[in-house]
């Protein structure tokens, strides 16, 4: 008897000490709380949401759009990895360097004095904007921080960054593209080496994809290398494409490219050209040459875009001067402005040449081709 009780007293006892465990790890009935508590990681989670769900990702500035259709998973497989797009801010790190480590030191200033304007002085002149343009930006600045009475640094860099978009803004940046029936024409000119073949793979591709019909011309006939790598650019992004023998006239290659156009149905040139010659033949006279010819009828050059390395900075200037005395420039595209310190040079294009810039290139790939926007890249400039 006194054994079976003791049996009985031990069962009870061992249950109950399993029961506690049970609880203790969360294994038996209920849910574990570490669980309970991490943001919700399943596809059911992110189905719930109307509409796009936006994700903060740590580590970046950037919101990430995740479609809600994400109907073609199976039960647990993770969503597809969503690329996060960079920001300009990011981007342009090396650019936003050159003025930071001023701009933190001016914004701990108390006093608008002459050390605050040298220091304001030294951070454009590093950021390449020029001697001439900053004189000029900083005499309008200082005008409108006497009239205005300002005292304090923060609010003197908002006036600044209000002048020079100002000063950027207003353009028309938009590519344009012929009235008539023509084939429209966009000259792509700028010395070797500054981008101007990839400038054209990438634009191909936007224009492609924004329902255009496009044929590439590789006018650039002083280099095999600049055709072939045409030709990778226009297989990728399925235009057309034409070129001549190395050494040929890049006028006639233009005009064979403008003609191939009309007769196959595109409605856009875009046409590489040589920044250097193989015959004694001035480049400036050649190009015009190459302007006039790709004018005539089907053609209509409604775009000549100069393509600058931003790495060169100011000395690419005189350079761009040649160029807009020799043909008529409408608009300038800005090439490895990811890898430039000199972002700067971008108000002295606007201020010293007149012309818009309207394409900024930030790296190598079909992505890296944006519209320039003022606004934005002078926020991105300026910011922390
Ligand atoms: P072109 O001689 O003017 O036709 O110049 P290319 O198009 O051949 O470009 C010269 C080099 O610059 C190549 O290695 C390109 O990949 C590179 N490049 C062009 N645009 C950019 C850009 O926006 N960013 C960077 N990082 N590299 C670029």
């Amino acid at each position: 008897m006194d054994l079976i009780v003791i049996i009985i007293i031990g069962v009870v006892v061992l249950a109950a000490a399993l029961l506690v465990f049970g609880f203790a790890t969360g294994s038996l009935g209920g849910r574990n709380r570490d669980v309970e508590l991490d943001p919700p990681r399943s596809k059911g989670a992110a189905r719930a949401g109307a509409g796009t769900a936006v994700l903060d990702r740590p580590g970046t500035d950037t919101d990430v759009e995740v479609p809600d259709d994400l109907s073609g998973l199976d039960e647990g497989e993770a969503p597809p990895d969503v690329v996060p797009p960079r920001s300009l801010r990011e981007r342009i790190a090396k650019a936003r360097a050159a003025v930071s480590g001023y701009l933190g030191s001016i914004l701990s200033r108390t006093n608008l004095d002459q050390e605050t304007w040298d220091e304001l002085e030294e951070a454009l002149i590093r950021a390449d904007v020029g001697i001439e343009t900053t004189t000029d930006l900083l005499t309008s600045v200082r005008a409108q921080v006497d009239e205005q009475g300002i005292k304090e640094t923060a609010v003197m860099v908002e006036v600044l960054k209000a002048e020079m978009k100002t000063r950027m803004g207003g353009s028309d940046r938009s590519l344009r593209m012929t009235d008539g029936d023509g084939v429209s024409v966009w000259l792509f000119v700028g010395v070797n080496g500054v981008g101007k073949t990839t400038t054209i793979g990438k634009l191909g591709k936007h224009q492609s994809d924004a329902g255009h019909t496009v044929l590439m011309a590789a006018g650039d006939t002083f280099r095999a290398a600049a055709a072939e790598q045409l030709e990778t650019w226009a297989d990728r992004s399925g235009s057309l494409f034409v070129r001549g023998d190395e050494g040929s006239d890049p006028a006639a290659v233009v005009f064979d490219g403008i003609e191939s156009a009309k007769a196959k149905g595109a409605n856009l040139v875009l046409a590489d050209t040589a920044g250097r010659l193989h015959t004694k033949s001035n480049l400036m006279d050649e190009l015009t040459k190459v302007r006039r010819v790709a004018d005539k009828d089907p053609g209509d050059v409604t775009e000549v875009l100069l393509v600058m390395d931003a790495t060169t900075g100011q000395n690419g200037l005189t350079q761009a001067k040649e160029f807009t005395d020799a043909v008529e420039v409408s608009g300038v595209v800005l090439t490895k402005l990811d890898g430039s310190a000199k972002g700067g040079v971008v108000l002295a294009i606007h201020d010293r040449l007149g012309i818009p810039v309207k394409l900024v290139g930030l790296g190598e790939q079909i992505e890296d081709l944006i519209e320039f926007d003022p606004d934005e890249f002078v926020e991105a400039m300026f910011s922390a």
